[in-house]
């Protein structure tokens, strides 16, 4: 079992709805040394990969994506949720469906912050069914840009996201993937890797 398993066994919470909630040390409370602990390791499993930008969505993916940025020396974008319909042609803009709210946002980012000649490694906090991910990926290709990859914490296996983005053929790595988990008992099971 790896460090991030590990953590979510000791801290997690299992809520109704297939929500695991890890708000003690990722998504309110933050713990620092966790996430760069993270960033070493995706620092590790993308080691072969030419990386320009790290690209995640706001808010809860851009702790974990300074410690990668930093780690491969690197600035970090975060796409911005946005209402507004009226957006101007200086942003690339994709509409992603939230999982936790269940609405859909625009998410935006602005076109100086990235170019046909990056290379982005695309991170978020978790992955369900994926819409996250699909949006950052296609913000990266309207800009003509390349996906060096993609690195989750926390990928739930039991929904379509990581096998739809793994499909597709992106390089898609994954901390932790939880095969299971009950909110009754509290139980969860992990994916080996
Ligand atoms: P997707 O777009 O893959 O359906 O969902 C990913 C996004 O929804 C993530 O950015 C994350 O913020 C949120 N999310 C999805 N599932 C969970 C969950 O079980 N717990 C928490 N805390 N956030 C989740």
């Amino acid at each position: 079992m790896n460090f991030l398993e590990e953590r979510i066994l000791k801290d997690g919470v299992v809520k109704p709805g297939n929500v695991l909630k890890v708000d003690s040390f990722l998504n309110h409370q933050m713990d620092i040394a966790l996430m760069d602990q993270m960033g070493e390791e995706f620092r590790r499993r993308f080691a072969d990969k030419k990386v320009t930008k790290v690209l995640t969505i706001e808010s809860s993916g851009i702790a974990i994506a300074c410690s990668v940025a930093r780690e491969f020396g690197v600035p970090v974008v975060f796409a911005k949720k946005s209402k507004s319909i009226n957006l101007d042609g200086d942003m690339y803009v994709a509409q992603v469906e939230s999982f936790t709210h269940k609405n859909v946002n625009n998410v935006i980012v602005a076109k100086k912050f990235l170019s046909a000649d990056d290379h982005v490694l695309i991170i978020d906090d978790f992955l369900a069914n994926g819409c996250a991910l699909q949006g950052l990926i296609s913000i990266t290709e309207s800009a003509g840009a390349t996906v060096a990859g993609l690195g989750i914490a926390i990928e739930k296996g039991f929904q379509i996201g990581g096998r739809v983005i793994r499909n597709l053929g992106y390089d898609l790595e994954s901390l932790a993937i939880v095969e299971s988990m009950d909110a009754d008992t509290g139980t969860v099971v992990f994916r080996e890797q």
